[in-house]
């Protein structure tokens, strides 16, 4: 890319506090980064041979940010898991075949980058457990064949793969021919200290503008505490943020409660897990001086109220996590209202629950939610969040005309009007790195391609005999779970 880029737009609305939007402004680019952010009268004055995009039909708006999200291309919905109850669900979900994980996340990465997310934070989870070093490689290829923005946190899981608690009694109550599979289910996908080396040899192999490695042990109730205790000393040692699943469920609150007697959230501080560069999924059960604690320490809760929802876990407690001052992001979690991946649809939902409690976020708040502090989280705060000269040109264009319609003059804000109306279906085009990815609406690539690979590889995996008894086999032993969270 040679010379200047101008990205125009009926508004910039940078998500910076001093000059949060420029009125018929523009963002001059050059090669991979913004150097100037104006009027655009001014900058079209300046750079009279820039090359333009946009125009009065576009709103320009930073990259967004999805904080949490499982890299699912084909949805859960989709491939016959539907929703039901969270400790349930998690065990259907053992239905869904590897797939191609390769096209899978690639095509996962370009329904984030169509609805305007250009840096995300992936929380992985094994596929197969059998390839789980060839299964990273796979997902990091998968983005950089789209070319989004990553913290990628691998898979550490080594207990309660069933139940919350000894896993034994409930394969011994489940039909004998069910055994076999029920215990090749509750086996770690990694050991620990294999773990430990793959994440910070992980570090070296990264491509400094797009990649970033966290630690990613699932969640408290599925590590055992030294592990727990080991992952957040290796962290600290080496300068590595983590990112966790925390206390979305009742059930797991209560036996978090019955294991350490003491707050989860003061154990996770005590481990080094709860700091600047560690992001908590969910947060649904937190208390009081839990979220007073995570304020004062610095550590971000990414919020997935959709996820919640849909799976019967209820929300978070967004107002008081506002009004502690807590660092929120917000995530699509592979589960938004709408099984869209619409991150925007999701801050208006977080909105909606703060005012619920009496808490009324500003639009530059919510512009925010979806942008800064998820960069913030993923480590990336330098180089994306915002658009200012230095910044990579991560950019997004919206139809202005479907946000303005019928173009009152009484409107309010094009910050207040955008954060109000836009969703995922009104982003046009996407720049990454200054480069233009997304066009009217669509990835520029090999779309079909893409979309094809992904659907060839869960036709035949799901041809085999053996996906039917899985899927069999399976449904029983989440049934049973669900029975046996009522008997306790
Ligand atoms: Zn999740």
């Amino acid at each position: 890319v040679t010379g200047i880029q101008l990205v125009r737009g009926r508004a910039v609305l940078t998500g910076r506090p001093d000059q949060p939007e420029v009125n018929d402004g523009a963002v001059a680019i050059s090669g991979s980064r913004i150097v100037a952010v104006g009027p655009s009268s001014e900058l079209t004055t300046q750079h009279p041979d820039a090359t333009q995009l946009g125009g009065d039909d576009r709103i320009v708006i930073p990259g967004l940010v999805s904080a949490h999200q499982h890299g699912s291309g084909a949805s859960s919905v989709q491939l016959g898991c539907g929703d039901q109850p969270f400790e349930r669900w998690l065990i259907e979900m053992l239905r869904i075949p590897p797939l191609d994980v390769r096209s899978d996340t690639a095509y996962h990465a370009v329904r984030l980058l169509e609805n305007g997310i250009t840096t995300t934070i992936h929380s992985h989870y094994v596929r197969d457990p059998a390839r789980y070093d060839d299964e990273v490689a796979a997902i990091l290829a998968g983005y950089r064949d789209v070319g989004t923005r990553v913290a990628f946190a691998p898979h550490y899981i080594d207990r309660n793969f069933l139940t919350y608690g000894d896993d034994e009694p409930f394969i011994a109550s489940l039909p004998a021919e069910l055994h076999k599979l029920a215990r090749g289910l509750c086996v770690p996908p990694i050991g620990l200290q294999a773990y430990l080396d793959l994440v910070v040899d992980l570090t070296r192999n990264l491509d400094a503008d797009r990649e970033r490695a966290l630690f990613g042990p699932v969640a408290p109730q599925w590590c055992a505490p030294d592990a727990l205790e080991q992952i957040g000393a290796v962290a600290t040692t080496a300068g590595l943020g983590a990112h966790l699943h925390l206390l979305e469920t009742r059930a797991q609150r209560a036996y978090l409660d019955r294991e350490f007697k003491v707050s989860i959230v003061g154990r996770l501080d005590e481990v080094g897990l709860l700091r600047p560069g560690v992001s908590l999924a969910h947060g649904v059960q937190l208390w009081e001086g839990e979220i007073a604690l995570i304020a004062e320490r610095g550590a971000t809760v990414v919020l997935n109220p959709g996820c919640n929802l849909r799976l019967g876990n209820g929300t978070a407690p967004v107002a008081a996590l506002m009004n502690a001052g807590v660092r929120l992001a917000v995530g699509t979690d592979d589960m938004t209202l709408g099984d869209d991946d619409d991150l925007l649809g999701e801050v208006a939902l977080v909105a909606g629950l703060a005012r619920s409690a009496g808490v009324w976020p500003d639009a530059a708040q919510l512009l925010q939610l979806a942008t800064v502090a998820g960069a913030e989280a993923a480590g990336f705060a330098a180089e994306v969040g915002t658009l200012e000269p230095g910044r990579r040109a991560d950019i997004v264009l919206l139809d202005a005309g479907r946000i303005v319609e019928p173009a009152l003059t009484e409107a309010p804000s094009m910050l207040e009007l955008t954060m109000a109306r836009a969703r995922a279906g009104d982003v046009r085009e996407v720049l990454l790195n200054g480069q233009l990815v997304v066009a009217e609406g669509a990835w520029r690539g090999d779309r079909a391609g893409l979309v094809a690979a992904v659907h060839d590889a869960a036709e035949s995996q799901t041809a085999e005999p053996s996906h039917a008894r899985l899927v069999e086999a399976v449904g029983r032993i989440a049934a049973a779970r669900a029975a046996w969270n009522g008997a306790r």
